[in-house]
């Protein structure tokens, strides 16, 4: 929807939608900006200019307008106090990690905290009315702006203020009263210097005014009244009205403040120890000017390299000021906000990696490793992490539990970037030469090859980062969660009744609603349909074997092969129990598998997903490096451990808000459920998840899990595969088999080497022996060794090496008439020796070059003596046959 028709449309009837009581009751005036044309509302009747536009813009940097000055944790005690004295819940933050949604990453506003999905639809879902909340957003758009405007932050505190009016909370009139009292009693800004300026807000097919409220050019927070639905000028009112007003924090601190940028109030202690690092006065004037003249024009360029310069320009910054001022300062703010947003990604169960959400944290903690080398800082990341959550952990104390795994997590990452160093200054090297890469291949390098532009500047293989690369990577990046639904016509029928759910009947009887081809509606089945990674139940229906079962929303479609029953028939129904028991167990062992896996590897362990069949079944977890043997070990051990307690498996059911505070997003590991009655399988405290799948009464029913398999399948996910139950007791037996079969081989292998060993020894004594009967002219097959008029041929295992070189010299040189040719294996290869005396008609050369061919290899020598082999194993029967042919004729 066009936002700019709406704002024409409710600009054109202020009464009706801006005008709310405060106004009249304060005096204020309603006015035109005479630049851009904007309505804004003002207690000052002299003010022609919107706040955009405004001559006070910014003014407040040096010269706040508050006589109390409170950072970033002090602000929101500030806020919190306001609103719970006026009848607010105060709600803790949900985690930034968006689990609860499908087609977002990171929670990027408040108002998400209380989307839910219904179907098709998103409905809200407020713990308490009205509330307030200080959610941490995540956003990667204006990635390229943080540290440099002053005002940009990859995450940020959104004080998040909702009411829903028709459920007991309050609408426009009381809203903007409170906003209004935040800023002027509770902070102590005067009357005069706010100003709210009407603008809309549309999304998601609902749309309503709003009113932004600006002090000095700042813009505080944004007061939107979602109201109607469908488009404009056919619009109808929603059943529940929402209000959605959204502050940010970090400004609230930064007006009290007036400190040069934002950074310099909102990250606490941190940034007192980097300044202290590069030495620099965070107080000083250049450093106001500057950062006025950036917050100035940054509103009026398209490209960050344009304001930079302007700004630098316009303060009059040296070139020695912005080497050692301004450059650092802005690596410094990049550091802290950074880091912040990674401890709070990666304590609410976020990884650094190549996929999903991930890759915006990964490019972070590169661009903090760019950012210490290119300023060459000596930095302990892991006291930072300290210090930052010490600072934070009194409004998020959730922070303070996961600091280990923060440090452990970054540390791992931050070693991978090093490794991969060398990888990239080559291709550095490579981009220098090619000359200055486009914003696509920018992506692309970084995609495929981890490679930031940060560090492409740091190594001079490019001069200035494009300002679009951090908007389109997360473009690309930030919501490709969706997924496909396919559908028969199905849009007539009742609801299945899902007996699997209920007394879960083995054998039922049931109506048939309706037959597409081979496919079978019933009015009621307890075949489990295809979901949530489990496979389905088989069997039959009417005598027809049941081949597959699918869930369409409701309804539950059977497939069947060898025929269909009539639509109206009565049948019976037959689950295959055997097949069912296993998939059960091998379902509830994921969850087994899924907790003894968080407990041994650490607090980042998530499902990404899950597959169970009857005879397999196999975990994808959320972890970064491959698992080691003794990893593997563990997890199963516990697994069997939780086994041998026999605890107990509860499903209940719980409205999904309540489900949500009692057990938190935990539950969330099949992902997204979009129901309102959330069904969860608790395994007493160890895992706690919503699932729609069977599962064991008692763990002790799956009696055993094994773990056949692990493997790293992508960058941060280790997929774990295992048999469970009657599967796993018959694994052991395999694998006992298996390595006594080994165990037995090996004992056959050993006595046949020590056989043919014996052997050898034997015919090197008899070298003497078969040498008098040869040169006394006796013909015929002697000990393997075929002879023919002192013309000998032997392929013989019991020969070897040593054999062959004694006898076939000894033999040639007594008499020249006499020639020996032998075959024999020699470790991988299988090599030929050739001996003739002279006046034999044999060429040893000749043969030894023919065989070898054969064989894949090569021979050398000459007529009277020669060698060769190769590695051709399979064309030993060959060799034989020609070399036998070659010497005996
Ligand atoms: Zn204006
Ligand atoms: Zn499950």
């Amino acid at each position: 929807m066009d936002k700019s028709q709406i704002l024409k449309e409710f600009s054109a009837d202020p009464d009706k939608y801006y005008n709310v009581k405060l106004f009249s009751e304060q005096g204020f005036v309603r006015k035109a900006c005479a630049k851009c044309g904007r309505f804004f509302w003002t207690l000052n009747a002299d003010r022609t200019l919107c706040p955009d536009d405004g001559t006070d813009t910014y003014s407040f940097i040096g010269e706040p307008p508050t006589t109390k000055r409170f950072d970033y944790t002090q602000a929101w005690k500030q806020v919190e106090e306001f609103f719970v004295k006026n009848n607010h819940t105060s709600v803790s933050r949900y985690p930034v990690v968006c689990r609860w949604r499908d087609d977002l990453f990171f929670t990027i506003a408040s108002v998400v905290d209380f989307q839910r999905i219904m179907g098709s639809k998103v409905v809200f879902e407020f713990p308490a009315n009205p509330l307030v909340v200080p959610q941490t957003c995540l956003r990667f758009k204006d990635l390229e702006n943080v540290g440099v405007t002053g005002r940009h932050f990859s995450s940020f505190c959104m004080i998040g203020q909702h009411s829903v009016p028709d459920l007991g909370g309050y609408w426009k009139d009381e809203c903007v009263d409170l906003d209004f009292r935040l800023l002027t009693d509770q902070f102590g800004i005067k009357k005069e210097e706010v100003v709210f300026v009407e603008d809309v807000w549309s999304g998601g097919g609902s749309f309503g005014p709003s009113l932004e409220y600006f002090v000095r050019g700042l813009e505080l927070g944004n007061a939107v009244f979602t109201e109607f639905q469908g488009e404009l000028g056919q619009h109808s009112t929603l059943d529940q009205r929402v209000i959605d007003m959204g502050a940010g924090l970090e400004r609230f601190a930064w007006i009290t403040n007036g400190t040069p940028t934002a950074y310099d109030c909102c990250f606490g202690p941190i940034n007192e120890k980097l300044f202290n690092t590069i030495g620099i006065d965070s107080d000083s004037e250049i450093l106001k000017k500057y950062f006025t003249e950036i917050a100035k024009e940054i509103d009026h360029y398209d490209d960050l390299n344009d304001v930079r310069r302007l700004a630098i320009k316009n303060a009059v910054i040296t070139d020695d000021q912005l080497n050692k001022m301004i450059t650092p300062l802005e690596g410094i703010y990049l550091i802290a906000d950074h880091l912040r947003t990674l401890i709070f990604a990666i304590t609410d169960g976020a990884l650094p990696s190549n996929v999903g959400g991930g890759y915006n944290l990964r490019m972070m903690l590169r661009r903090i490793n760019g950012t210490i080398n290119r300023l060459n800082l000596k930095l302990d990341i892991d006291d930072l992490i300290d210090t930052h959550i010490d600072y934070l952990k009194d409004t998020y104390p959730e922070l303070d539990e996961k600091r280990e795994d923060v440090k452990t997590i970054l540390k791992l990452e931050s070693s991978r970037y090093e490794e991969s160093k060398i990888h990239m200054k080559k291709k550095a090297e490579k981009i220098r030469e090619k000359g200055t890469p486009s914003v696509d291949e920018l992506i692309t390098l970084y995609e495929s090859d981890g490679i930031t532009p940060e560090y492409l500047k740091e190594v001079d293989a490019i001069t200035e980062i494009p300002s679009q690369f951090y908007s389109k990577l997360s473009d690309l990046h930030q919501s490709e969660k969706k997924k496909a639904i396919t559908e028969l016509p199905l849009e007539e029928l009742p609801e299945t009744e899902t007996l699997f759910y209920k007394d879960d009947p083995m054998e039922f009887e049931a109506k048939v609603i309706k037959v597409f081809d081979d496919q079978v509606v019933l009015d009621r089945t307890s075949f489990y349909a295809r979901g949530g990674g489990q496979e389905p139940d088989l069997g039959s229906i009417a005598g027809f074997k049941v081949v597959n079962v699918d869930k369409h929303a409701n309804i539950i479609v059977h497939k069947l092969e060898g025929g269909v029953p009539s639509e109206g028939d009565t049948v019976s129904c037959k689950v295959d129990v055997t097949r069912r028991s296993n998939i059960t167990k091998n379902h509830t062992s994921t969850h087994i598998i899924n907790a003894s896996s968080r407990k041994v590897l650490g607090s980042w362990i998530w499902q990404h997903s899950a597959f169970k069949d009857d005879d397999h079944a196999r975990l994808d977890i959320t972890h970064h490096s491959s698992l080691s043997d003794s990893e593997v070990k563990q997890i199963e051990d516990e697994a069997n451990d939780m086994i041998k307690k026999n605890y107990p498996v509860n499903i209940d059911y719980y409205d999904r808000g309540t489900a949500e505070q009692k057990y938190g997003f935990r539950i969330y590991q099949g992902g997204v459920v979009p129901v309102k009655s959330v069904r969860i399988v608790s395994i007493e405290d160890k895992d706690i998840e919503a699932c729609g799948g069977t599962h064991v009464k008692k763990t002790g029913d799956i009696e055993l899990i094994k773990i056949t398999k692990t493997k790293r399948i992508q960058d941060g996910v280790v997929r774990v595969e295992f048999v469970s139950g009657p599967t796993a007791f018959q694994y052991v037996k395999d694998q006992e088999e298996e390595s006594k079969k080994q165990a037995q081989d090996d004992i056959a292998k050993q006595a046949l080497e020590k056989q043919r060993a014996e052997n050898k020894d034997k015919a090197r004594e008899q070298i003497p022996v078969l040498l008098e009967k040869v040169l006394a002219g006796e013909s015929g097959e002697m000990d393997g060794i075929t002879v023919n008029n002192k013309i000998c041929f032997t392929s013989s295992d019991n020969y070897d090496d040593y054999f062959h070189q004694n006898f076939g010299k000894k033999l040639t040189s007594k008499d020249d008439t006499a020639a020996y040719c032998g075959i024999f294996e020699a470790g991988p290869t299988i090599r030929v020796m050739v001996f003739s005396g002279g006046n034999s008609g044999v060429n040893a050369g000749e043969i030894a070059k023919e065989i070898s061919t054969i064989l894949g290899g090569s021979g050398g020598g000459d007529a009277k003596f020669a060698q060769g082999g190769g590695k051709d194993t399979s064309k030993k029967e060959q060799a034989i046959a020609k070399a036998k042919s070659m010497i005996l004729g």
